[in-house]
């Protein structure tokens, strides 16, 4: 495991050439830092080379974090936590913006967007949206009734829009595409009741 950097406390080298006192608690040196802040900080350069130093109270998790970035670094999938504080609307915005097919197809996806997706994630930073808020979206849709087509449709061009933001850097990976959680409801299956030979009659009637 990763050593992270102990900002409360300085080497026993140090310290002494300083002539400090040693810490009661700890004792070791400590720096000017001591009990301000949190005490376990993980250096680390992500995929683009700029410097991340998260902090921790305890040495287990900065630990974690230090491996899991080294190990997210060399994969290529280290993202700078601070990027994913867009908000999914102004991106979501953007996404549209960006839809190059016919208007129909726009107004549909626009409409969407503001009837089902923007209540419940327009206000939500991209990294906040997981799957289990996205579950309880669905799920909640299906409650109120809406049509099974209508929620998948929903849930593709939420899906879409959050894979702008993972081509973009700005989260790392789709929370529409891990796992199956987050897998649409199926169609339902319609029962067709056939038209009674009375109604088709009818109805030819209208035309003449
Ligand atoms: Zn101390």
């Amino acid at each position: 495991m990763a050593k992270p950097h102990d900002r409360w406390h300085i080497s026993d080298k140090l310290g002494a050439t300083r002539g400090l006192v040693k810490c009661g608690q700890h004792s070791t040196y400590p720096s000017a830092k001591h009990s301000v802040g949190r005490q376990w900080e993980a250096r680390f350069r992500d995929d683009a080379g700029r410097q991340c130093s998260p902090t921790f109270e305890r040495q287990v998790d900065a630990a974690a974090a230090l491996d899991g970035s080294r190990t997210d670094v060399r994969r290529g999938v280290h993202i700078d936590p601070k990027a994913g504080r867009k908000l999914f609307g102004v991106h979501a915005a953007e996404w549209l913006a960006g839809q190059v097919i016919d208007p129909s197809s726009i107004e549909l996806m626009e409409a969407r967007m503001r009837l089902y997706i923007l209540p419940t994630f327009g206000e939500l930073e991209l990294r906040a949206i997981q799957p289990g808020r996205i579950q309880t979206w669905m799920a909640g849709l299906a409650r109120r009734g809406f049509a099974a087509s209508t929620i998948r449709s929903a849930r593709t061009f939420l899906s879409q829009a959050l894979q702008l933001a993972v081509d973009d850097g700005l989260i790392p990976k789709n929370p529409c595409r891990v796992g199956k959680s987050t897998k649409a409801p199926a169609t339902e299956r319609t029962r067709v009741i056939p038209w009674t030979p009375e109604r088709v009659a009818g109805i030819l009637q209208g035309y003449k």
